[in-house]
C-alpha cells in the first residue's frame, strides 16, 4: 500500500528498512520451521477452510513473533517527503531494499535526490551503500550529511581493494558529502534539521527533523547512564515533545548496567524514562540486539509497555518495536 507524502496529506510517513543493531541477523531454517510449527499448533481445532479465515488467523490471532519477524537488516530509515527528494537515516543493509523499491516504483531513468543523514560511520550504519542500486545510475544525486570529518574516507574505504569489487569512484551518481554542525538549524528537503552529539565510541549524532508542526527524532547508538537522567539532562530538550522518537534500546536494563556498561548503547527502560521526561508521543525501540530472537524482542516490548504504564506520570507514551517493513504515519 502506498502512503501519501506530506504534500498530499498532513502525515509524514516513516518507513523502517533496517532495524537490527551491530550486524545483520537473517532468520535461519530452524527459526522459520519453529514459526510454522507454532502456527500449526495454534491452528489446531480452528475452522480455516477459507483464505479469508487463514488471513484473519495470521493477522489477528498469531503473535507477531510467530506470524512475522522483526527482521535482520541493519539501520536504515526513510522519512518520506512525498516527492523525488528522499530523506534517509543511515546506510545499513536495509538500504539495499529501499534502493530496489525506488527503482521498482519509478524505473531507472527518473532522477532522484537522496538526502542521507549518518549517525556515525560504524560498519552497520554504512555497509548497505555498496549495494544501493541508485548509486550506480547517472543522474541521481546523493547528499551524505553528517558531523564526522571522516565520512568520505569511511565510505571510500569500505569499497577499496580488497573489500569490494567496485571502487567508490566508479559510482555514476553525483555524490556529495555535507558536514553539519551540532546545534545549528538547517533547512533540508523541506525539513528543519538539527543534530546532537551522543555518547558512543568515536561519537555518534542524533537528528531531529521538523516540518508542519511534526517532529521526528532519530537517536541511535547512544549510551545514557541511568543514574544521570533528570529534567536537566540535555537530551530531554533535544527529544522534547517529539511525535516520534526512534531510540537505541539494544539492551535490557540489567545488561546495560552490568556486563554491557560502556558498550555505547542504551536500554528499553532508559528509553521510557527519557521519553516520559521529554513528553514524547511515540517511542520506537530500535537497533535490536542481533542475539535476540523474535520472541525475545516481543517479550521486551511487552515489558516496556508495562513499565511505561506503571511509571506513567500523567503523560502516555505509545511504544512500538521497530521491524523491517514497519511504516508509521507521524
Ligand atoms: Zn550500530
Ligand atoms: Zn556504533
Amino acid at each position: 500500500m502506498e502512503i501519501g507524502g506530506p504534500r498530499r496529506g498532513k502525515h509524514i510517513p516513516v518507513r523502517f528498512w533496517g532495524t537490527r543493531g551491530s550486524v545483520s541477523a537473517p532468520l535461519g531454517h530452524s527459526a522459520v520451521r519453529a514459526k510454522i510449527r507454532d502456527a500449526l499448533i495454534a491452528a489446531r481445532g480452528r475452522n480455516l477452510s477459507t483464505e479469508e479465515a487463514i488471513d484473519g488467523f495470521i493477522d489477528r490471532d498469531l503473535p507477531f513473533s510467530v506470524s512475522g519477524t522483526f527482521g535482520g537488516n541493519t539501520s536504515c530509515i526513510e522519512i518520506a517527503t512525498g516527492g523525488d527528494e528522499h530523506v534517509l537515516c543511515d546506510l545499513g543493509t536495509g538500504l539495499r531494499d529501499f534502493g530496489n523499491h525506488v527503482l521498482a516504483r519509478h524505473g531507472p531513468t527518473r532522477p532522484h535526490c537522496f538526502n542521507v543523514f549518518l549517525s556515525h560511520p560504524h560498519w552497520d550504519h554504512i555497509e548497505g551503500f555498496p549495494f544501493f542500486a541508485p548509486a550506480y545510475i547517472a543522474g541521481n544525486r546523493i547528499r551524505i550529511h553528517g558531523c564526522h570529518k571522516n565520512l568520505r574516507e569511511a565510505l571510500l574505504g569500505q569499497q577499496a581493494v580488497p573489500y569490494f569489487p567496485v571502487p567508490f569512484e566508479f559510482l555514476r551518481a553525483t555524490i556529495e558529502f555535507v558536514e553539519l554542525e551540532p546545534g545549528v538549524e538547517y533547512q533540508i528537503a523541506g525539513f528543519r534539521v538539527t543534530t546532537f552529539k551522543q555518547s558512543h565510541t568515536g561519537d555518534s549524532y542524533g537528528y531531529r527533523f521538523s516540518r508542519g508542526g511534526k517532529s521526528i527524532v532519530y537517536s541511535t547508538d547512544c549510551e545514557h547512564k541511568a543514574a544521570i537522567l533528570d529534567a536537566s539532562y540535555p537530551f530531554v530538550e533535544f527529544f522534547r515533545g517529539a511525535d516520534l522518537l526512534i531510540f537505541d534500546a539494544m539492551y535490557s536494563l540489567a545488561d546495560a548496567v552490568t556486563v554491557k556498561e560502556d558498550w555505547g548503547h542504551s536500554s528499553n527502560i532508559v528509553a521510557v524514562e527519557l521519553a516520559q521526561l521529554a513528553r514524547v508521543r511515540r517511542l520506537v525501540l530500535f537497533h535490536h540486539e542481533p542475539a535476540c530472537d523474535d520472541a525475545r524482542i516481543e517479550q521486551v516490548l511487552g515489558e516496556t509497555i508495562r513499565y511505561e504504564e506503571i511509571s506513567r506520570d500523567g503523560h502516555k507514551v505509545e511504544i512500538v518495536s521497530a521491524y523491517d517493513g514497519l511504516e508509521l504515519a507521524v
